[in-house]
């Protein structure tokens, strides 16, 4: 039995993570997002300086409040807020989550997992940062709790990889994905739709491999353009103009479509501060993404794997 999201009307149209969370733990679960103090290859120079274009100064994240505190503090001040009863994810967010030898890693993540109530060691991280050492290391907490790899890939087209400033192309993503799968370590991969130079194809096909890739999960991310990027100096200069709301949508509809029934989707939209957006507007209002893309959905009759027969040769 799968976790899809009913519209009441036209059935059941897509198996989304709070679904899958109730089902596997009974109860809605409470995500700590953790600066856990790392940084990213592509920021330090050893891949690039630049980082991705659409990367803002912390890494993603924007939104972490306590980012100052030690991991231990950023993670008590969650858990007081909540119930003895509840749940919780630890969620390593900003940067490069596995950027640092093991013996460091260990002790980050050692220090998020301080409370029994955290059953999830979510950890997000560049392909290029996974290595076999890094997955034993990650394998190893699965007796305590469930581990979840996020990999950020963007995109399957290569020569976006590099318009992005990406640093890698997809090779390495597959690499770390067997690596991650060999010692079944749940991956979740990221895309974003609306980036430069892509068409609605671009991003049906980036749906496609990632639903090749077998997974355990996808988050599909809208683009943003955030003040102090790269893609914002290129809006500013014309070379780069986001999609419409109504463009966005109907393409996030059609990748739903083409995504296997059990793939998990943790995520339809992406969340840049309102002070630090200069574009597009209607990233502003997550409700109205969700009811476009419902629309869409319910519009052109499809749910999650409706499309897949469709398209095969
Ligand atoms: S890999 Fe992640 S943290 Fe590094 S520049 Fe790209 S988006 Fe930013």
């Amino acid at each position: 039995m799968l976790n899809f999201i009913w519209d009441g009307e036209k059935g059941m149209l897509y198996n989304n993570l709070s679904g899958y969370l109730r089902k596997t733990y009974n109860k809605r679960l409470k995500k700590i997002c953790i600066d856990g103090g790392f940084y990213c290859p592509n920021r330090d120079g050893t891949v690039s300086f630049g980082g991705c274009i659409f990367c803002g100064e912390r890494g993603a994240g924007e939104h972490i409040q306590n980012r100052k505190k030690s991991i231990i503090e950023q993670v008590d001040a969650e858990l007081k807020k909540g119930k003895e009863d509840d749940l919780f994810i630890a969620y390593f967010q900003n940067y490069t989550n596995t950027y640092a030898d093991t013996e460091t890693l260990k002790k980050r993540y050692d220090e998020a997992l301080c409370d029994k109530r955290i059953v999830i060691l979510s950890v997000g991280t560049r392909p290029d940062c996974i290595n076999e050492e890094t997955a034993d290391l990650l394998a190893s907490y699965k007796d305590r709790v469930d581990v979840w790899v996020e990999l950020g890939l963007q995109s399957s087209k290569n020569d976006t990889g590099r318009l992005i400033n990406r640093g890698y192309d997809t090779d390495v993503f597959d690499r770390a994905v067997k690596i991650l799968k060999d010692r079944d370590i749940k991956v979740i991969a990221h895309m974003i739709v609306g980036l430069p130079g892509e068409s609605m194809a671009d991003a049906q096909n980036t749906a496609k491999y990632i639903a090749k890739a077998d997974i355990f999960g996808i988050k599909i991310h809208s683009i943003y353009v955030m003040e102090g990027t790269k893609l914002a100096e290129m809006y500013r200069e014309n070379l780069y103009t986001p999609p419409t709301l109504s463009e966005f949508a109907e393409t996030v509809a059609t990748i739903i479509g083409y995504l296997p029934e059990d793939l998990v989707i943790h995520r339809l939209t992406g969340d840049c501060p309102r002070d630090m957006l200069v574009a597009p507007e209607w990233n502003t209002d997550k409700h109205k993404i969700l009811d476009e893309i419902n629309r869409c959905l319910t519009e052109k009759n499809i749910s999650q794997g409706s499309l897949i027969e469709k398209s095969k040769p």
